[in-house]
């Protein structure tokens, strides 16, 4: 006789919790969760576009030439990186390398940008480069790319003749300017009272996240809000994207034994931030926090010091689950060795064209495997015609003509070979996303941002409700197989 468990598989590839660095679920004893798009996902582009919108307002009131200016939603993808130096969009490979760039709106030509970042890796470390970390950086990027094409007409100069008495602009002024409005639109009222009026144009709910998180408290952990949002757009958003999941009596509130709003991530990791607590909700009057923190308030500002302190949890026994690489995942493991995980929901698209392409993939690695082996057998022709003509080592035991017509065929037929592989490696590059192809891709190497994945989650999922499937209990193990050798010898089998 078989139940229900016997019939258990593991959850679908979009389902699936992924794994840097082996990490037990049991043995965690507090689980944060940032709230945007963590906790709760947003219709990206309605989102962004708003942020847009208020951004370019902002522009236009200082007298920037930006009213004929429209959002671009395919422009951008998370993990590109912003070249202040030179007003490009790029992204590149796990080792810095270029491999696809934007100049402003333009995209630049495979010669042309050899020739510009052939001999540059892109540093991260250098403020020149500036990482697109999260979704909210979209709108951003967009807006940079097209300030890039005003600056290269010379119109942010003319314009600037009566903002700025004329003085030069560049393309770092120029992001500085795209920034500070961006900036601006998230932290003014405006924007946020825009999506509180209208959550249902903006956000993507997800039924399964209140009940995961259930398991969780149930299952012995500590479950904590900690996010850099207000407290009145917090409460909404809350509201809206979880309480209709749960039973009359109960509300979001229940669910956290710690809520934390305003955490000023990555300060929060990193400084001794004051606490307060909101002692009218509805006001949002604060008042600074005495003593431990209680479940059922809401706490204002904070550290993880704090957390740390008052939980009686130490590093290794937190997980904090958000989605901004630096101020989430990045900050709290370097400064607190707290265990991360990332929360990327474009990885279902990915996932999904992968599944897409199974059958031209199997083709593709085919001819790649033939071709290495064709190219291996001319580099040997190569060396024995070497070896014939300047007379040392083994000699070949067929004739220097037979020899070069053998490779002459051989180049033909490799010829023949690339032009079969073109075509589906360039439809490799330019899977799930047109313009930018896979997110931890770049051509045939892991992206930038699956490396940055790699160092600072230990583990990564496309949203909160795989830990449903997941169960609390889980024991996630790092795949053991991620060195060249471990696929066999190059050439071999
Ligand atoms: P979290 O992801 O829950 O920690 O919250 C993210 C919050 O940061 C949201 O309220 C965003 O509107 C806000 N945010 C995102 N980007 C910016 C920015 O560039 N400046 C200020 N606030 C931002
Ligand atoms: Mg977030």
């Amino acid at each position: 006789m078989s139940d229900e468990f016997d019939e258990l598989t593991l959850p679908p590839p979009r389902e699936r919790i992924y794994c840097n660095r082996t990490l037990s679920l049991r043995g965690i004893r507090a689980i944060g969760f940032d709230m945007d798009y963590t906790l709760i996902h947003y219709h990206t582009e309605p989102w962004e576009r708003a942020a847009y919108q208020h951004a370019k307002k902002r522009l236009a009131s200082a007298g920037w030439p930006v009213m004929d200016l429209e959002y671009d939603p395919s422009f951008a993808t998370l993990g590109l990186i912003m070249d202040l130096e030179l007003g490009n969009v790029v992204k590149a490979n796990r080792f810095g390398y270029v491999k696809r760039a934007f100049h402003g709106t333009r995209e630049v030509e495979f010669q042309e940008m050899r020739d510009i970042y052939a001999r540059e890796p892109v540093d991260l470390g250098d403020r020149r480069y500036r990482f697109m970390n999260t979704l909210f950086a979209l709108s951003e990027a967009h807006l940079y790319a097209q300030f890039v094409d005003l600056l290269d007409a010379g119109e942010l100069q003319k314009a600037n003749e009566s903002i700025r008495n004329g003085l030069p602009i560049g393309y770092e002024e120029a992001y500085r300017l795209v920034r500070s409005a961006i900036d601006e639109a998230h932290m003014m009222g405006e924007l946020k009272a825009e999506i509180i009026a209208d959550p249902d144009s903006f956000v993507d709910l997800d039924p399964d996240v209140p009940l995961a998180l259930m398991d969780l408290a149930h299952g012995g952990k500590k479950v904590m809000l900690i996010t850099n949002s207000g407290w009145p757009y917090t409460r909404a958003m809350m509201e809206w994207a979880f309480d209709r999941y749960l039973p009359k009596s109960k509300g979001w509130r229940d669910l956290f034994d710690v809520v934390i709003v305003a955490a000023r991530k990555p300060l929060f990791f990193s400084a001794p931030n004051p606490v307060y607590e909101v002692v009218d909700e509805d006001k949002g009057l604060l008042e600074p926090a005495l003593g431990p923190l209680k479940r059922g308030k809401v706490y204002h500002g904070g550290s993880a010091d704090l957390v740390e302190t008052q939980l009686d949890i130490r590093g290794e026994d937190v997980l904090y689950v958000g989605d901004h690489i630096f101020s989430d995942v990045n900050v709290s493991k370097r400064m607190y060795r707290w265990r991360t995980a990332l929360v990327v929901r474009e990885l279902e698209q990915d996932l999904e064209a992968l599944e897409a392409f199974k059958p031209k993939q199997a083709e593709l690695t085919a001819k790649m495997d033939l071709k290495e082996a064709m190219e291996h057998r001319l580099s040997h022709m190569r060396l024995a015609l070497q070896r014939l003509d300047r007379g040392y080592g083994p000699q070949a035991e067929v004739d220097a003509t037979e020899l070069k017509e053998r490779a002459k065929t051989l180049r033909k037929e490799l010829r023949a070979l690339d032009a079969t592989i073109a075509p589906l490696a360039e439809e490799f590059s330019r899977l799930s996303n047109e313009r930018w192809g896979l997110l931890m891709r770049a051509g045939n190497d892991k992206s930038h941002l699956a490396r940055q994945i790699e160092k600072n989650a230990d583990i990564y999922t496309s949203r909160v409700s795989n830990f449903l499937g997941n169960t609390p209990f889980v024991y996630l193990r790092s795949p053991r197989g991620s060195l060249p050798h471990d696929h066999g010898p190059a050439g071999g089998s």
